[in-house]
């Protein structure tokens, strides 16, 4: 028999029941019995939910307080010193204190968090363990054994999820003196095999223990440790499942196969390639479980053909075939049932998490039963969504294929080179050396949260609102004025968010109500579905910005979002690929530039914040997204004349590897964060001898402090010795929303003062 199960189940709720509890302890208006209640209800609500649909095996261990990596920490007993409670193991007032930081009234005499980062390719962010030189580590949070003896006691047959030893170790990071930290696997597998040794005590039959770095390109000596550590786990008394996903094994196939190990789960969705070799390669005593259904998005299976894929595997694996979700379906919004409001069509076209547990059980029953009624009901229907999706005029659009196919060379290409386009730029905005400006964002208040409220609701009129938004524009631009900045923007009050603004007023997107996804710890984001081809009905920022230009004399800066980040952080489709999409993006946010140009608008900034977390996970894939990427945006960003003055901001600072590419976008200038790494990054852009204009962000918005004038005279300095003087720009990190205004306007006030300090010594 062919088994159903799921690698891991969204632990937020469908109404987000986890943040509104965690947000309500943190306040503490909920206590911790009363959290633990609710983390409870959640769990035995989801392994209902996956029960009912019909999976034989559900996972234990994807449920978290905070993240899965930082639970992972604590039962390994990685907690650095400054969290260390003075007596005893951790409590949950110690998870908190590591996922959120602490001030010294209520935690280990005041400590900062660990740091937050992205997990692989997803959304998703993790709290990265630190490792010190002489880490140890103990078993010393129970919470695994306690849900699974949960679970037992409500009767369901189980799977403990946990993070491979060698994962995990990839996933962290060294503090104090430099070591290698695979050295610490030796320490770490004794906790590992005790880990095991409980859960078969528990009766546990299967653990499935996650090694995504499978899919990446491994050193040789991590090779040669995947070996090693589990060759000493082999003895524990249980079976145990390795799972890769989100990548294909490629060059770490042979030795994924030959791991001493049980079974092993492959993401089919993300390499369906290598299910021949991986039927051919691994033993057929072992278990196979294939990822057939997309765990990372919100489509509906195309069962037919994913039945083909795990026919292929059947006669081979018989018995040990199991089918799953390609990866964890935390990356998927909980339960299509919420959206009522969402029409018949579309959502006959979209699977949740709830709904793809049922995909994933009636593939094993297609397995076991083929001529079951249901299972030939449920292909059917499969079939005729595959039917109707693929002939919709919705998803369709003859006129966007028409102008993609009209697009020529020269559309990707500014009329003239940089050094040309500079100069006329220089004669018509007539800027002072060292321009100030800001990333776009001002602080959106609760006044303008409210308004907009108002207006979704229906209870403030268009006109009201459009007043509402004017009146705060003419508060940015009236501030920008005093304050002596050079380059003004107009705040962005009218703006929820940077992608869904302008998904809102394409054709081709469609929104859910409660599609939300787990970002990090209560965060949550619902990210937009691109349906069909996208187009730009109207202008979509052209009276705001013209309004705000006509308020002032000096150089308003039109602010978009450009087309690879609106595809990364939207539910793409998967009938095209991503790069058609990016271009479909592309040609709308164009019209939107050039009608921007046509209003007189001089300056218009293209944000790519999710440039770079595009690229795709293994190295050698990497040129052809760059390629995409960067002709994406100048697609975007080519269809004006000289004089217009492109800018782009992206808003991190790891540009080594990926500068070329930055480069070839040809934007004339580029914002970019850098105030935390104390200018290092600059190097980079020194190095390759970056040859348009840089703003490096010169302080850090992400804090309340005002930077002081010194300060950032002297990361100006720095950066004037790594970049000519004529082509740098004196600006924030990033954006001001999550500011308040007195810290916004104080640290702006300093931020001119140290420019107009810096043009006065050097002129
Ligand atoms: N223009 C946007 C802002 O200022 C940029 C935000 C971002 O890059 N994340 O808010
Ligand atoms: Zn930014």
């Amino acid at each position: 028999m062919a088994l159903s199960h799921s690698l891991g189940f969204p632990r937020i709720g469908r109404d987000r029941e986890l943040k509104k509890a965690l947000e309500a302890h943190w306040k503490g208006e909920l206590d911790e019995a009363g959290l633990r209640a609710v983390g409870r209800e959640l769990r035995a609500a989801h392994w209902q939910l996956q029960k009912e649909a019909g999976l034989d095996l559900l996972p234990v261990g994807d449920f978290a307080w905070y993240d899965q990596v930082l639970g992972h920490s604590l039962m390994l007993g990685v907690v650095p010193q400054r969290f260390r409670p003075q007596s005893g193991t951790p409590t949950l007032q110690t998870l908190f204190a590591m996922a959120r930081g602490a001030s010294s009234t209520t935690c280990c005499g005041g400590a900062h968090a660990q740091e937050l980062t992205k997990w692989f390719d997803s959304n998703y962010h993790y709290l990265v363990p630190e490792f010190s030189a002489d880490q140890r580590f103990q078993l010393s949070w129970e919470q695994l054994f306690e849900e699974v003896e949960e679970a037992h006691a409500l009767g369901h047959r189980v799977k403990p999820v946990i993070i491979g030893p060698l994962t995990y170790l990839w996933l962290g990071k060294t503090k104090g003196q430099a070591f290698d930290k695979l050295e610490l696997l030796e320490a770490l597998l004794p906790v590992y095999g005790e880990i095991l040794g409980r859960l078969a005590a528990l009766g546990v039959e299967w653990v499935q223990i996650d090694e995504p770095i499978l899919g990446l390109d491994l050193p040789q000596d991590w090779k040669n440790a995947f070996e090693r550590a589990y060759h000493l786990l082999q003895h524990a008394p249980l079976k145990k499942l390795v799972a890769s996903y989100f990548s294909g094994l490629e060059d770490n196939l042979g030795l994924a196969v030959g791991l001493p190990v049980d079974g092993l789960h492959v993401d089919l969705v993300r390499a369906p390639e290598q299910l021949p070799l991986l039927v051919d390669r691994l033993p057929a005593y072992k278990v196979l479980s294939l990822g057939v259904v997309n765990g990372r998005n919100v489509w509906r299976c195309d069962l037919e053909r994913a039945l083909i894929q795990l026919r292929q595997a059947e006669e081979r694996f018989a018995d040990n075939l199991w089918v799953a979700p390609s990866c964890s379906l935390l990356h998927s919004p909980v339960d299509l049932e919420r959206e009522h409001h969402l029409d018949a069509e579309l959502k006959s076209w979209l699977a949740f998490a709830v709904q793809k547990c049922a995909e994933v059980a009636i593939l094993g029953r297609a397995l076991n039963q083929p001529a079951d009624a249901a299972v030939q009901a449920a292909l059917a229907e499969s079939r005729a969504v595959q039917t109707s999706r693929a002939a919709s005029s919705r998803i369709h659009n003859p006129a966007v294929q028409a102008r993609l196919d009209a697009v020529v060379p020269g559309d990707s290409q500014r009329l003239s080179p940089f050094a040309e386009r500079s100069a006329r730029q220089r004669a018509q905005l007539q800027l002072p050396l060292l321009p100030t400006t800001t990333i776009g964002s001002f602080p959106q208040t609760a006044a303008i949260r409210l308004a907009r409220q108002a207006h979704k609701q229906g209870k403030l009129s268009a006109a009201d609102y459009t007043e509402a938004m004017h009146s705060e524009i003419r508060h940015a631009v009236q501030v920008q004025e005093n304050l002596g900045l050079d380059v003004l923007v107009h705040g962005e009050a009218e703006r929820n968010d940077m992608v869904e603004y302008f998904a809102e007023q394409l054709d081709g997107y469609a929104f859910t109500r409660y599609g939300w996804v787990q970002s990090y710890g209560s965060r949550c984001v619902k990210p937009a579905l691109i349906v069909g081809d996208l187009s730009r009905p109207q202008p979509m920022t052209v009276e705001w910005i013209r309004y705000a230009q006509g308020l002032t004399d000096k150089v308003m800066k039109g602010m978009l979002t450009g087309p690879v980040t609106m595809l990364m952080w939207s539910f793409p489709r998967e009938d095209v690929s991503r790069e058609q999409q990016a271009r479909q993006l592309a040609l709308a946010i164009r019209d939107e530039v050039q009608d921007l140009e046509a209003a007189g608008i001089r300056i218009i900034q293209i944000d790519e914040a999710a440039f770079r977390e595009g690229l795709p996970l293994r190295k050698e894939r990497w040129a052809a997204y760059l390629d995409w990427a960067t002709e994406a945006f100048r697609l975007a960003a080519c269809g004006v004349r000289d004089e217009t003055q492109i800018h782009t901001h992206m808003c991190y600072s790891e540009f080594n590897e990926v500068i070329g590419a930055i480069a070839a976008m040809d934007a004339d200038v580029i914002t970019i964060e850098t105030s935390r790494s104390d200018m290092e990054l600059l190097e980079a852009f020194e190095r390759f001898a970056y040859p348009n204009e840089i703003g490096p962000g010169v302080y850090d918005i992400h804090s309340p402090q005002v930077p002081e004038v010194a300060q950032m005279v002297e990361l100006l300095r720095k950066a004037a010795g790594r970049i000519p003087l004529e082509r740098l720009w004196v600006n924030p990190d990033c954006g001001l929303k999550t500011r308040a205004w007195p810290e916004t306007e104080a640290a702006l006030v300093n931020m001119v003062a140290a420019a107009r300090q810096l043009r006065a010594q050097l002129a």
